[in-house]
This record gives C-alpha cells, sequence and structure tokens, in this order.
C-alpha cells in the first residue's frame, strides 16, 4: 500500500496490528506474554483512556510494573495483540475505580494525538472493555459470566447452561445524500450548536444496510434514496457500533422531519457550506469520524479549496 492510500484510510482502521487469534486460545502463553517486558497495557475506565501522568494530552502505554504502581494488579484485561515486538493489552478498569475522570481521557481527544495504528489500538482497546463491562451477566440464564480465551469469550458460569458469550459489534448506517451539486445534513439537538452531519442510524434485524440506508433517510428527513453506493467503514467504540459510510443519491428534494429525530435538516452546496462555515452557522462532524470523510470525498470532488482548508481558514476546529 503505497503513501497516498494509506493516508485515505479513515481513522481507526488501520491494519498494523497481529490480533494473536490462535495464540489468545493458549493461556499460559498469555500469561507469560503479559507479564513480560514487551507487555503494554491501555487501562480502560468507563469509556475512558489512562493517560500518561507526565503528559496528560498523551494515552499512557504501561509496562506490568506501572499497571501495578498506579492500579495495583493487571486483572483483567483483554489481549489484543501483537505489533512491533510488543503485546498489547486492554486494562478493564470499571469496577476497581470509583467513577472518575481523574487520569483519564476520551478517545476523540487522544486520537489526535497520536497515529492512526496507535488510535485503532486505543479504539480497539475501549470497544472490548465496553463490550466486557456489558456482558457480565449471561443474556440467556442471568448468571454471572467469566473471561476466557484472552478476553475474547465470555463464558456463563452457571453449570446448566454453559453459554459462550463473544464480542458484539453494532452494524450502523451512515450516509451522505446528494442530488445534484447539493448534499444533505441534519442536526440533532444534543450536539453542539451549530454542528451539521450526515444521516445515520442502526441496522435493524432482519435489514441489509442498503435497505436502513434507504429507511433511515426516509425516516428522518422524509428524502427517497433511489441509489446507494457503498464507500467504507469505521469502528466507533461508543460503545460498540461499526459504522458502515455510504454515498447516496436522492430521489426528491422536499424534506420532512417525519421521526423528529433531528431537530434540522438542509440542503447545501458547497459554496453554500463555505458561507455558513464563514459565518460560524456550519461546524462539521469531527474530522476523525467517517461522516467528515463522506462530506469531505464529496466536497473536494468538485471544489477549489478543499474542506480541511476551508476548517482551517474559517479556524473551525473540526472535532
Ligand atoms: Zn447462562
Amino acid at each position: 500500500m503505497d503513501h497516498l492510500q494509506r493516508s485515505r484510510l479513515n481513522l481507526l482502521t488501520s491494519h498494523m496490528l497481529d490480533r494473536g487469534a490462535l495464540l489468545r486460545l493458549d493461556p499460559t502463553v498469555i500469561a507469560e506474554r503479559a507479564t513480560g517486558e514487551r507487555a503494554r497495557f491501555i487501562g480502560i475506565h468507563h469509556l475512558r483512556i489512562a493517560v500518561d501522568e507526565a503528559n496528560p494530552q498523551r494515552p499512557a502505554w504501561l509496562t506490568p510494573q506501572e499497571v501495578k504502581d498506579r492500579f495495583g494488579k493487571c486483572e483483567p484485561s483483554v489481549y489484543l495483540g501483537e505489533e512491533d515486538n510488543t503485546s498489547y493489552f486492554a486494562l478493564l478498569l470499571d469496577h476497581d475505580l470509583p467513577k472518575t475522570t481523574e487520569g483519564f481521557a476520551g478517545l476523540r481527544t487522544l486520537a489526535r494525538e497520536v497515529s492512526n495504528a496507535q488510535a485503532t489500538l486505543l479504539s480497539y482497546a475501549q470497544a472490548m472493555a465496553a463490550w466486557h463491562h456489558r456482558y457480565r451477566f449471561c443474556s440467556s440464564c442471568g448468571s454471572a459470566t467469566h473471561i476466557d480465551q484472552g478476553g475474547h469469550i465470555r463464558l456463563c458460569g452457571e453449570a446448566r447452561c454453559g453459554e459462550t458469550h463473544y464480542p458484539r459489534t453494532d452494524p450502523a448506517i451512515i450516509v451522505l445524500v446528494q442530488r445534484e451539486d447539493r448534499a444533505l445534513f441534519g442536526r440533532k439537538p444534543e450536539w453542539p450548536s451549530n454542528r451539521y452531519s450526515t444521516i445515520a442510524g442502526f441496522v435493524e434485524p432482519g435489514e441489509s444496510a442498503e435497505q436502513a440506508v434507504v429507511r433511515e433517510v426516509a425516516e428522518e428527513t422524509g428524502i427517497d434514496v433511489t441509489a446507494a453506493r457503498y464507500h467504507s467503514s469505521q469502528p466507533w467504540p461508543f460503545p460498540g457500533s461499526l459504522m458502515l459510510g455510504y454515498h447516496a443519491e436522492a430521489g426528491n428534494d422536499q424534506i420532512s422531519l417525519n421521526d423528529h429525530e433531528l431537530e434540522d435538516a438542509l440542503w447545501l452546496s458547497r459554496e453554500e457550506i463555505a458561507v455558513r462555515m464563514d459565518q460560524g452557522l456550519f461546524v462539521p462532524p469531527p474530522s476523525i469520524s467517517i461522516s467528515f470523510r463522506l462530506i469531505e470525498d464529496w466536497f473536494d470532488q468538485d471544489a477549489s479549496f478543499t474542506l480541511r482548508a476551508l476548517c482551517q481558514k474559517s479556524d473551525v476546529e473540526a472535532f
């Protein structure tokens, strides 16, 4: 893969890590790796990542000794895999600490400070920790579950049940809808002021991703999607989504906020985005997100400047 292609990867999707799918089946090897000199732990506490105490803008890549000094023990943890001769683990801290933000920071913030490969690792650690937090009890019988296979399954402790639980990923679609030279943007009431983004929603049981694109766009905006083209995907560990990104074409332009999930939706051309951004009336989604990428790829196709250049010029920090 050349530099240009790599630079076009969505953030949180670097392929560098070897997940050690076979290695994780051997508890002795995992235990050896977890206590070795080359082990590094990522501490996760309620969707926040432990930061370097000397440099709180950066995540902490803790050695086993540093984990013990700071948190008392290296368990429970999830084996994440190998990179550059280093074994990475997620340290699950949800239940061992009172709820705190002290010493922890959000992935959205930290992802700006590290490489895509490191951000991908942090995202993976957070997704695994969030799954463990939600699956402490068996969804079949309600008994307590326990960790196995390096943290990649949870087993029900009730002998008559014995269900195996696997990490979940919940698919969601996210779509930039176009009609002629305009694209469709929506805004949720809980977002920061003037933030607009693409249309998104979870795929429902028994539904294809393409059907979800058509349904979500119609529910939220009243727009009929006539064609949808898959773009790319991105894990979104808040707590466990996989965003499936699409570009789509609209058959009509009359907006109707049918399900009231959005407080506003509108069609904007590239020029209208530039004007609104300059006036502080359009703030794009965070630049780490696939929604920014979907907008950017549409915008940059046919503009005399890029969306990122426009964000810089308008002093909009797209995070
Ligand atoms: Zn059970």
